[in-house]
């Protein structure tokens, strides 16, 4: 959309209602299944990502996460998260539903939590092919993660030892392609990783994902992987979860896998992807959303500069955000 594009352009350096708040982004949020599991809403008690932690954390997109879990109807349980999310975003005024980058920037001004959704695992997909990714397009998403804990008929996964890109798999890529959704490759095997960043026209992330050097683990970055996410263009969200965090599971060691990845990938490939409310175990420094600033803290401290701590925080991301939708 190069018209848009031209105007985006123009308006961005000069304009204060548009650059007034730096976007904070978190690429990996699982409160839509705890909404719909407990029944609550996103202003519920108890919950890690929900509208007050994510307010208190200074968190103002929220990449919200549609999950089917192994044993279930895949497309049916997308619709009841999606429909949940639905129901929020009217029922809130503190959220709203966000499709662009420069949305986010002005509900972000607004003094509300942006949101768009992400698909965990193209099982999702499994019955309803392309024809459903573009129908979920239509509805908000825009990320599609190729893969969760199990392999799927597109794609390999990490969590079974599989294989890459099927020719559905590929086809599927250059169906995100065409359709300016995010390509996410956290979960995915390390061939499905590699070979969807040599396939895809666009930039890929690992929205959720920590670097295997530091903690071995197969949900984990090899520095191959990180270097063909990262030389691309894309970005690696630091997860919390204390299995890939690793020894110790401390602020301190979230810090050491941000170091690793800006060390191989360079400070602008670094991201946010908590993985909150996804029930995970959290370093005690980082329960909920809310305690977000006590790792910019840690890192500023480590010798992280202001423009290096506004890219890991939100604006390396809106970078690949920005060129994937143009
Ligand atoms: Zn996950």
């Amino acid at each position: 959309m190069p018209t848009a594009d031209v105007t985006l352009d123009r308006v961005t350096p000069s304009s204060p209602a548009v650059n007034a708040v730096d976007i904070q982004a978190d690429l990996h949020l699982d409160t839509p299944t705890q909404l719909l599991r407990r029944k609550v809403g996103l202003e519920a008690e108890g919950l890690e990502a929900g509208l007050p932690q994510l307010r208190a954390g200074g968190t103002n997109l929220a990449v919200m996460v549609l999950w089917p879990p192994r044993e279930a109807n895949w497309e049916g349980i997308v619709e009841g998260l999606l429909t949940t999310m639905e129901a929020e975003d009217r029922r809130l005024d503190g959220v709203q539903r966000v499709g662009e980058p420069a949305e986010a920037r002005a509900a972000a001004a607004a003094g509300k939590v942006g949101m768009f959704y992400s698909l965990e695992g193209a099982h999702g997909l499994d019955q309803s092919g392309v024809a459903g990714l573009e129908a979920l397009h239509d509805r908000g998403l825009r990320m599609l993660g190729l893969t969760w804990s199990f392999s799927n008929r597109y794609a390999g996964s990490s969590g079974d030892g599989g294989g890459g890109l099927s020719p559905a798999g590929r086809e599927l890529v250059m169906a995100a392609n065409r359709l300016n959704i995010l390509l996410d490759v956290s979960h995915a095997s390390r061939a499905t990783t590699l070979e969807t960043c040599a396939l895809s026209a666009d930039p890929v992330l690992a929205s959720h994902s920590d670097a295997a050097e530091i903690q071995a683990n197969a949900r984990n970055l090899s520095d191959q992987e990180l270097h063909c996410i990262c030389d691309g263009g894309g970005v690696v969200g630091l997860n919390f979860h204390a299995t890939f965090v690793g020894k110790g599971a401390s602020l301190g060691r979230v810090a050491e896998h941000a170091a690793h990845i800006r060390a191989v990938g360079g400070a602008g490939c670094v991201a946010l992807g908590s993985d909150f409310d996804g029930l995970i175990k959290v370093p005690p420094e980082l329960r909920d959303a809310s305690a977000l600033p006590a790792l910019w803290a840690v890192l500023k401290g480590q010798g992280w500069t202001e423009e290096e701590l506004r890219g890991l925080r939100g604006e390396n991301f809106m970078r690949l955000w920005e060129k994937v939708r143009r």
